[in-house]
């Protein structure tokens, strides 16, 4: 089991505003250290750039180099970089050149040595922001000065937060019921839709899928091969699927149409 909060951090919550000082640059002493022994979670848009920037497709991607876990509070399943299969470090990790992919780098490794947290309280889905500080990152000794805001826009994390924010909401939603009864079935769509994109794909085109949901033609053309119009297509779906939010735009056939009665989420 993972708790998206796992990791130690300063209990002093930060605004968009708050200040720091740090750097990362080659010539730290511990470049590289901050990408080793530690545990990364996969966000369903960190998994669609990486697999992009790798050019292989999503189940490659992950039989290759990540683990699956259950997210403690909902049950819901959660993708892992898989370091101990890598000794221990991120796959993508090199020694003198750092980031192999770091362009399309997850949402926590553009955060460092901010972490990032999701609320649902009365008002809504709230962010906020904290200090990782690791003891062996040097990046606080530096001299640049940013706010929490000037960071995120450096870092470009606010595409990734977008993209993921529903999937952020399903996990709290779920853990705030108490999370759901374990159902094998349930988790194992919900691990293709978010996480298995290209599944996905073939799922809706190649299966009996749209025989039994009303699909808008103008939908499908965008998800046929655009993976991030698909993500956010799986979204309303899985939402409706698992029962965790009423979906807007799509629906299931009205009438025993074809297959109907024999797909049942
Ligand atoms: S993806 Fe890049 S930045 Fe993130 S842990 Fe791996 S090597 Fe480090
Ligand atoms: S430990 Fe800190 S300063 Fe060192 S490479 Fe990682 S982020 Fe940069």
């Amino acid at each position: 089991m993972v708790d998206l909060n796992m990791q130690v951090v300063e209990p002093t919550q930060l605004s968009k505003d708050s200040r720091f000082k740090f750097r990362c640059h080659p010539g730290v002493s511990c470049f590289t250290e901050c990408c080793g022994k530690t545990t990364i979670i996969l966000t369903p848009y960190d998994i669609l750039r990486l697999k992009n920037r790798l050019r292989i497709p999503s189940g490659e991607f992950l039989a290759n180099y990540t683990r699956l876990e259950h997210h403690d509070k909902s049950g819901l399943p959660l993708v892992i970089m898989d370091m101990p299969r890598f000794e221990g470090r991120c796959p993508f990790v090199r020694p003198v050149s750092g980031c192999e992919v770091y362009t399309d780098r997850p949402a926590t490794c553009r955060y460092y040595p901010i972490g990032q947290g999701t609320l649902i309280t009365e008002e809504g889905v709230e962010e906020f922001f904290f200090f990782v500080r690791e003891p062996h990152c040097r990046g606080y000794e530096e001299d640049a000065e940013w706010s929490v805001a000037t960071w995120r826009a450096d870092q470009g994390v606010e595409k990734y937060d977008e993209m993921n924010l529903p999937w952020k909401t399903m996990m709290l939603r779920r853990g705030q019921d108490g999370g759901p009864v374990a159902d094998e079935r349930g988790n194992k769509l919900f691990a293709m839709v978010m996480y298995d994109l290209d599944q996905f794909r073939n799922f809706v085109f190649k299966s009996r899928f749209l025989q039994v949901f009303d699909v808008d033609d103008e939908v499908k053309e965008k998800i046929w091969d655009d993976d991030e119009e698909l993500l956010k297509f799986g979204y309303q779906y899985i939402k409706m699927a698992l029962k965790i939010e009423s979906a807007e735009t799509i629906q299931p056939r009205v009438g025993p149409g074809p297959g109907a009665t024999t797909m049942t989420f």
